[in-house]
């Protein structure tokens, strides 16, 4: 079996990429190291759909956020049943003289085509935003910004790229590529792939990746970023997503909305050696606190429920997509820095271009023939008359698992079905352990469910992959 592409690493990049290429007729595989897909950077970020501004205007990152934005707007959301919600961004002044540099940020968004930019005033911040600091002047109002459940996201694009006949191989790292006539051969957890063309969508670890396939053209250097999850109580707390001004190397502690309710404060930035450094420190949540508090007085440490960090897979400030001619065929979508998570389907779409002119034969896609995806029904965002007739179909939607946050059983085991094949798995497409017990209740009724539907025994189940299972013995 000869591959038309093997796209390695199952983050937003990689799924994104697999989906575009199979819609477009090719037979694709896609190959991760983890467990499960959006198990790396794209599972730890602030979930935002940035407009785009904040971006150099000549920069490929700014051109394909903008466009990535679009695309999830107008084309994603339907097509994937995603939870975006576009709930705007401001970028704040604090001092009258602050306010040509939001005009500088505005004009460098519109040379880079974002939409409906304008500054607003303290008057239409009363009114709209009550909860920012009274010492606030002005702030350059952003409409097409959004949030969306980042792993959810990948999911949806993993889901799509499967119903185009894509091939998906989790716990299998790439070790080793080399040219084996007009194809390349992958060795990866024991097994050995073919595919014509390979992409590297390895985020971290993009750089190792090229190096193996004899381009080592590049080193990813990582750049931390501390996020603190705020109770859904103080869902209102703002309106929209709310930055100070950027400073040189990062967009600054923002107030972050969750397409989940729960508001989010951070991230940080600073850079580290160490490509699994995922700690928390006391320094961020000062730092985090501070900044959020700036912006919106009313945060408390009270508030907070979990927190995480995640690392920017950064290569100097802008993302390397290209082709490499020490590897003909291998196209690297690296560097995928922030902002990655909006700019992925526009990053699919130019790695696709790239392949193409490699000698890819690509349909050109079709949007009847797009096979969409059908949400999975949730009981939290859904109305007491949806509720009344998910239990009349299946009584499963009755019996809730979660009370943090309203899961039932039925949505877990439809998690389970949808490929979910850990507990971390299920959390991310469910929410279930992730309420302020944090599965304290939940955890043994959630693998009890994984039992049935896996036919596996309770020592067999993880919390994100082999090294992380829950019991010793048999019995739950
Ligand atoms: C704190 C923080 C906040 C952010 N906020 C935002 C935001 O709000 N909006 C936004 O647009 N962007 C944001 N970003 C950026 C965004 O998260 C990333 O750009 C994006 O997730 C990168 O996705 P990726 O698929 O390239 O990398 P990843 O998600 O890391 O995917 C790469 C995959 O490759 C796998 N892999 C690695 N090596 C191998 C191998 N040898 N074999 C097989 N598999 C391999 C990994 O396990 C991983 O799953 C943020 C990032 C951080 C850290």
């Amino acid at each position: 079996m000869i591959y038309d592409a093997a796209v390695i690493g199952a983050g937003v990049t990689g799924a994104a990429v697999a989906r575009e290429l199979s819609a477009r007729g090719a037979k694709v595989l896609l190959i991760e190291k983890e467990a499960e897909p959006a198990f790396g950077v794209s599972k730890s970020n602030s979930g935002i759909v940035h407009a785009g501004t904040q971006n150099p205007p000549a920069s490929l990152k700014g051109r394909l956020c903008v466009e990535g934005n679009r695309l999830i707007r107008e084309k994603l959301s339907d097509e994937l049943a995603l939870d975006f919600r576009q709930c705007g961004q401001l970028i704040v002044a604090f001092e009258d003289s602050e306010v040509p540099a939001l005009e500088r940020i505005k004009a460098d968004g519109e040379a880079l085509g974002v939409p409906g930019l304008r500054l607003v005033d303290r008057a239409w911040l009363d009114a709209n935003e009550p909860n920012l600091n009274p010492a606030v002047k002005a702030a350059l109002l952003a409409p097409t910004a959004g949030m969306i459940s980042p792993y959810r996201f990948v999911h949806a694009l993993v889901e799509s790229a499967l119903l185009h006949g894509a091939e998906l191989k989790t716990g299998r790292r790439v070790t080793a590529i080399k040219r084996a006539g007009d194809a390349f051969e992958l060795t990866a957890g024991g097994d050995t792939f073919r595919a014509r063309y390979v992409v590297n969508a390895a985020g971290l670890y993009a750089d190792e990746v090229s190096s193996l396939a004899g381009a080592p053209s590049f080193k990813i250097s990582p750049r931390k970023g501390e996020e603190y999850l705020l109770d859904r109580k103080r869902e209102h707390i703002a309106n929209h997503i709310i930055f100070p001004l950027p400073s040189a190397s990062s967009k600054g502690i923002l107030m972050i909305k969750t397409s989940d309710g729960n508001p989010m404060i951070g991230p940080t930035a600073h850079e580290t050696a160490d490509k699994e450094d995922l700690s928390t420190t006391a320094a961020g949540l000062e730092e985090v606190l501070s900044g959020a508090r700036r912006l919106v007085p009313s945060v408390s440490a009270g508030d907070i429920i979990a927190y995480f960090a995640g690392l920017r897979p950064a290569c100097g400030k802008d993302f390397v997509i290209r082709r490499e001619a020490a590897a003909p065929g291998f196209v690297n979508a690296a560097g995928i820095q922030s902002p990655g998570l909006t700019a992925a389907p526009a990053v699919a779409m130019m790695v696709a271009e790239l392949l193409k002119s490699e000698g890819l034969e690509l349909d050109n896609i079709d949007d009847g023939a797009v096979r969409r995806l059908s949400p999975a029904p949730r009981l939290q965002t859904s109305t007491p008359q949806e509720i009344r007739r998910l239990i009349e179909q299946d009584p499963a939607y009755g019996d809730i698992v979660c009370r943090c946050e309203t899961v039932s059983a039925a949505e877990i085991r439809a998690a389970v079905k949808r490929g979910a094949a850990t507990l971390d798995g299920v959390k991310f497409r469910t929410r279930a352990q992730a309420g302020r017990c944090h599965g304290g209740f939940c955890t043994a009724r959630i693998m009890k469910i994984m039992q049935e539907e896996l036919g596996l025994p309770a020592a067999a189940l993880t919390k994100r992959g082999p090294g992380s299972e829950i019991v010793k013995g048999e019995r739950l």
